[in-house]
């Protein structure tokens, strides 16, 4: 079996490539990443010298690039390639809309001329919008998008739907609540305020920490998408989430604790502009079809997490350094 796995040096990605070779490992695995300021080969040095493990350099918008390496013969596809960053989006969406637009129907076009046997879109809850205080999201509710990644991971998933209703690709689209864990780039709020805190830096939360986001620990959203790509029904929509919506600030003050640091840490910044207020997911379609079911509750999750980037601080150091660029220019050339 030959899985093509883009955007595999990012936060998810990476963390589904360690499951997926450790849990298959007759499996061929090629990871495609264009190593964009979020994608670290330095997460994937203990697979590097596996043998059933391949990494390739490209832009999944690059249409040769990508046809070269559906030539080879792919039968699955899990993409994950994206820019995933709802601040950067605000600041510069273009880039946004050719990757996870553009990118998403070269990958589609490549699958359909090659005649995969499953593709799976890794998507987000964020394309649903914001809710109110009550309701949760389903499969079912319109897609109502407000930040421009949001609209571009939108964009994304309907083509994917398209090209099952017109050409019969067999596709899967996954939307999942907020991940957090290992190997999270630190821009995004957990990490940060972990690496903040650790430093004794201000920890910034927007508006008034009161936005509520539904957290899953980043190795049950893996256990969810390997289900889906053996066992989803072609077409078929899955949220998943895992029940465990916090505010914020919650989050924040949870970090603090658990790191022995002062509240007086905190400062309330501007808030983030068409900031969706909350997120919650409905994720009974993929527990009872598919039998998915979460190993983490939060309380174990975000220690682990908080563990790991104690007993890692090289790697987001460099990273928060912007010494990597140079590093891989020089560990890695241009590959
Ligand atoms: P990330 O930013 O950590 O990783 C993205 C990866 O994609 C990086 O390795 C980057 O180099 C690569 N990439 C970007 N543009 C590329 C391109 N044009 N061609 C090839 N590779 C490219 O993101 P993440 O948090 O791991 O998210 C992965 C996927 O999961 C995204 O599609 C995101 O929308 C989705 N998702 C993320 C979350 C979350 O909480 N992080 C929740 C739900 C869904």
């Amino acid at each position: 079996m030959k899985l093509l796995v883009t955007g595999g040096a990012g936060f998810i990605g990476t963390n589904f490539m360690l499951y997926m070779l450790n849990k298959y490992p007759e499996y061929q695995i090629i990871n495609v990443d264009a190593l964009t300021y979020s994608g670290n080969l330095d997460n994937l040095r203990s697979i590097q010298n596996n043998p059933n493990y391949q990494f390739v350099r490209a832009d999944i918008a690059d249409r040769e690039a990508m046809y070269g390496l559906f030539r080879q013969g792919i039968d699955l596809v899990v993409n994950f390639a994206a820019e995933s960053h709802v601040d950067r989006s605000i600041l510069e969406p273009d880039v946004f809309v050719k990757t996870n637009v553009m990118g998403t129907q070269v990958l589609l076009d490549a699958a359909k001329i090659h005649k995969v046997s499953k593709f799976v879109q890794v998507s987000t809850d964020e394309v649903y919008g914001s809710l109110g205080e009550t309701g949760l999201f389903t499969e079912t509710t319109p897609l109502s998008p407000n930040s421009p990644y949001s609209a571009s991971k939108a964009g994304g998933d309907l083509l994917v739907r398209a090209y099952h209703e017109t050409f019969g690709l067999p596709v899967n689209i996954t939307r999942c609540s907020n991940n957090y864990g290992p190997y999270q780039f630190p821009e995004k709020l957990i990490p940060l305020m972990i690496a903040n805190a650790l430093n004794d830096k201000p920890l910034p939360v927007y508006g008034d920490g009161l936005n509520i986001r539904d957290w899953l620990y980043v190795e049950d959203h893996c256990s969810a998408i390997d289900l889906v790509l053996h066992r989803g029904v072609n077409g078929e929509i899955y949220n998943i989430g895992g029940n465990n919506e916090h505010t914020n600030i919650h989050i924040v003050k949870t970090v603090l604790k658990e790191l022995g640091k002062p509240e007086s840490l905190i400062r309330y910044v501007q808030d983030r502009p068409g900031h969706d207020r909350r997120y919650g997911i409905d994720a009974a379609k993929i527990r009872t079809e598919l039998g998915w079911v979460p190993k983490y509750n939060f309380a174990s999750g975000i220690k682990e997490t908080i563990h790991w980037y104690i007993d890692n601080q090289e790697w987001w150091k460099k990273i928060q350094s912007g010494e990597y660029q140079q590093y891989y220019a020089k560990q890695y050339g241009s590959r």
